[in-house]
């Protein structure tokens, strides 16, 4: 059969595949322990699964307008302006169907055959593919830990050419962890605030944060710059709802409008039910969100003493997020790694070590070279303690076997 260009250029995703592989595995009755998809373990609160069950009970089961419930859009605008000092009209929001979604219907609206979107590394899984699904050059500026894993305003300046459209800045990153502070997204705005380039600033991990860190985005360093950011958030992280599928952003209403067409065009409105429940967490109770974050920090500072107390590992210590991204460089100088790479013969190392942790340690995690560096892995420790005692014990014996 014949496919598409678009649909050839891109690669299935490596958090979908190795999340899968470890379900299947698991079914298969293998004690498979999963550090892959970042999802939180945690159950829906109940204020929010009640109002989804409410607006089944109460027959809100109909299509809604596309962009989503104005009731929604309003809590939306209540929460830019409550949780990031950053106003915004209804019409300048719109609902999408999972944070995924909304970066794919960004795309889809900004870009012309060849536009370049600039894409710090590591980077999320999805963002180049969907960049290319949409006709687009992803350019990918790497950073490495001794960095911070943060770009700096000459390396930001140095990618703009005149076929930029945007700048993607995921803060806290998936899957490093780091964050910008203010100051870091002042030196940025300055770059961008002379070009007439879009920021692209994901938010979905803003409220996992660590250490007392604070949040900043990129849109309050001023009028220029709000003008010139489209902001991606999603309930999926910050209230465990990853399977109800809401996402949403805000920028400049004629780009706004141009997503509500496609979206009217496309998948039409996000899951009716999905979007009452939203309204309940965006608007409900916040104190759960404290409850989750004791958990997630409790959780970081294990994880990361552990992997960096491993052989060939170094860790670093993530400013949020629930993503530890160890540089495992020294693992592929053990004196055994041969054996590893020479069975699992794989063109990138990340991928034959986690082949070797997956057969040997039976635990899941995810390729460094799926996130744009060969030298990492990523494990997610949004997973109870207790499998993250197994997982990393399984992981340590499996290391120390390579020395
Ligand atoms: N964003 C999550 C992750 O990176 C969910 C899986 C995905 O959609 O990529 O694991």
């Amino acid at each position: 059969m014949k496919f598409s260009d678009r649909i050839l250029k891109v690669k299935p995703s490596p958090t979908i595949a190795v999340t899968s592989m470890a379900s299947l595995l698991k079914s298969q009755g293998v004690d498979i322990i999963g550090f892959g998809a970042g999802e939180p373990d945690f159950d829906t609160p109940k204020n929010i699964r009640e109002a989804g069950i409410k607006a089944i009970e109460t027959g809100k089961t109909r299509y809604t307008p596309s962009g989503g419930l104005p009731e929604l859009r309003n809590a939306i605008v209540t929460k830019f302006k409550r949780d990031n000092n950053l106003e915004y009209k209804p019409s300048e929001v719109i609902v999408n169907c999972g944070g995924k979604h909304s970066f794919y219907n960004l795309m889809q609206v900004l870009l012309n055959d060849g536009d370049e979107v600039i894409i710090p590394a590591p980077y999320w899984v999805s963002y180049p593919d969907m960049v290319l699904l949409a006709g687009g050059k992803p350019v990918i500026i790497n950073t490495e830990a001794e960095a911070g894993f943060k770009i700096t305003p000459a390396q930001l300046e140095a990618s703009i050419t005149s076929k930029t459209r945007a700048v993607v800045i995921n803060s806290p990153s998936n899957p490093t962890g780091a964050a910008y502070s203010f100051d870091e997204l002042k030196a940025l705005a300055e770059v961008i605030e002379k070009t007439d380039i879009i920021a692209i600033s994901d938010d979905i991990y803003e409220t996992i944060l660590f250490d007392g860190f604070k949040f900043s985005n990129i849109a309050n360093v001023s009028d220029t710059m709000k003008k010139r950011t489209v902001v991606l958030n999603g309930c999926s992280k910050t209230y465990a709802m990853t399977g109800w599928r809401i996402g949403y952003m805000a920028g400049d209403q004629e780009l706004i409008a141009k997503i509500d067409i496609l979206q009217g065009q496309s998948t039409s409105n996000p899951t009716t039910i999905s979007q009452w429940a939203a309204i309940e967490a965006l608007t409900g109770d916040q104190s759960v969100l404290a409850e989750m974050m004791v958990a997630f920090e409790r959780r970081r500072n294990f994880v990361i003493k552990e992997l960096n107390s491993m052989p060939g590992v170094t860790c670093y210590n993530p400013e949020g997020a629930f993503y530890a991204f160890p540089g495992v460089s020294g693992v592929y100088d053990l004196k055994e790694w041969n054996k590893v790479s020479e069975k699992y013969k794989d063109q990138y190392k990340s991928s034959s070590l986690c082949a070797y942790l997956m057969e040997e340690a039976k635990t899941a995690v995810v390729p460094g070279i799926a996130f744009g560096n060969d030298g990492y892995f990523r494990m997610s420790f949004a997973t109870s303690d207790e499998n993250l005692k197994e997982g990393l014990k399984r992981i340590r014996e499996a290391l120390e076997k390579l020395v």
